[in-house]
């Protein structure tokens, strides 16, 4: 399904520390090809991906600390924006407020009006009346009555009357007259567009001019939804878009599309045939929902940490065996400014603000730090004891900074590896603890 290959796509992400502009490209191509097979506008994936590029370089993926993470969050805002952004619910002013479902036989007009009756039922101050508007199939009528049934809901229904507008007007004033804020009407449904029920449907709207028209799809039908949903668009002009049948491994391309294409929200979502699944719907959960995304950060997370991991206890080795060098040094600090700032950090470590009082440790001081360790033959590096007046006057010289700071940095580093070897064994595990608190 879609998160799966969304999964795969993000995956050449995942597995690697670094992102070249090669994986830039390599992700966003698995991406929408991802989103055409599910069933996603041409078109529309094709923009989709190239905002996603465009947005990753622009944001230096490339350089940044946790580009994975970065790339993922790239991604999952776009698809946030594609479905509309915010949440919109639908507007119940009016009494009663009247809601009409419109949308072809079998999208599941019938179910989400028992749905949705339900759903604000559950909020006291609303008491629908659903209003059976099928004039063409008895069972739709009963099948109603059976929905209102289980739900508690009334439903109002006259076999005799087969003119859908005057029952819908019927229906609105039963509710007026029985103290029912809020009127559903469930309408009929053909097989395919056709315009005698655009007519229809086009009729009731205009006679009784509901507070909210929806119109309810399918999402099973993928790309024909889309399509449905331009043709009932361009007729009715709806106020919002109910996606049903979203439960299971349905592929999530309608709700990709369907937003772009007649730029009208998706107000709620079908989940199941029962009366308790449906859900509002947020764009940015189903962005979520499409990506997997849990499983997609916790994995670029475990993968960091692993990361992480393997480098403490390398630390751990080249500590006790008295080899930890500027590398290693120039390696801390970059793991350090990941974690945020020197002195927040230091100020974790139990007697350790003592031990560095004195010591000018700010984060600027960072990148003096890391020029003049740049400016180190890797010997001088890994042996730092080789550092004799004449090879520190070279590096102050290589890195722009004064003897007197290049004597600064020896002693800071001499405090940090006494410091770590103080920490071995449990010191740094404690530390992780401290810090995530
Ligand atoms: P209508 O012809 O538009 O009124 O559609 P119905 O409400 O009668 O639904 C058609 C079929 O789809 C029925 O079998 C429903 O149980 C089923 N259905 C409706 N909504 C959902 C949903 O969200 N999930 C699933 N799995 N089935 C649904
Ligand atoms: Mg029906």
């Amino acid at each position: 399904n879609l998160s799966e290959k969304l999964d795969k796509a993000l995956h050449v992400l995942k597995g690697h520390g670094q992102i070249t502009e090669i994986n830039v490209a390599e992700t966003t191509k698995e991406v929408r090809r991802a989103l055409l097979d599910a069933d996603v506008n041409f078109k529309i994936a094709k923009e989709f991906t190239n905002t996603v590029k465009e947005k990753a370089l622009g944001q230096n993926v490339l350089t940044s600390l946790q580009p994975g993470q970065l790339m993922v969050k790239i991604v999952k805002d776009e698809l946030t924006q594609l479905m509309g952004g915010e949440s919109e619910g639908i507007s119940l002013a009016g009494d009663p407020a009247v809601i009409l479902m419109s949308g072809l036989q079998g999208s599941g007009k019938t179910t989400f009006s028992g749905k949705l009756a339900n759903f604000l039922k559950s909020k006291k101050t609303k008491n629908p009346l659903l209003v059976a508007c099928d004039v063409y199939r008895p069972a739709a009528i009963d099948q109603l009555h059976v929905v209102g049934e289980q739900i508690g809901v009334p439903v109002y229904s006259d076999k005799d009357n087969k003119d859908p507008v005057s029952l819908a007007k019927a229906g609105i004033d039963y509710a007026r007259k029985n103290g029912h804020n809020v009127v559903i009407i469930d309408t009929a449904g053909r097989l395919a567009v056709d315009q005698q029920m655009m007519t229809e449907i086009a009729n009731i709207r205009d006679a009784i001019k509901p507070q909210e028209t929806l119109f309810v799809v399918d999402s099973m039908t993928g790309q024909d939804a889309v399509n449905t949903a331009k043709a009932f668009n361009e007729v009715l002009d709806f106020d919002g878009v109910v996606l049903t049948k979203l439960d299971g491994d349905t592929r999530g391309g309608a709700a990709l599309s369907i937003k772009s294409v007649v730029d009208k929200p998706i107000k709620f979502i079908g989940t199941g045939e029962k009366m308790d699944a449906i859900d509002v719907f947020y764009p940015s959960r189903m962005a979520d929902r499409i990506l997997g995304m849990g499983d997609v950060v916790s994995l670029v997370e475990r993968a960091q940490e692993q990361f992480d991991e393997e480098e403490a206890r390398k630390l751990q080795k080249k500590i006790a065996k008295n080899k930890f060098g500027f590398d290693d040094f120039l390696n801390q600090i970059q793991q350090i400014k990941k974690m945020g700032s020197m002195k927040d950090l230091l100020g974790m470590i139990p007697g350790a603000g003592k031990a560095l009082k004195g010591l000018d440790i700010d984060d600027d001081a960072f990148k003096h730090i890391e020029a003049i360790i740049h400016s180190m033959t890797p010997e001088e590096r890994s042996n730092p004891s080789l550092l004799n007046a004449s090879r520190k006057k070279r590096i102050a010289k290589g890195s722009g900074r004064e003897i007197k700071e290049v004597n600064q940095l020896l002693k800071q580093f001499d405090q940090m590896s006494k410091m770590m070897k103080m920490m071995q064994g449990g010191g740094g595990k404690k530390m992780m603890q401290m810090m995530q608190n």
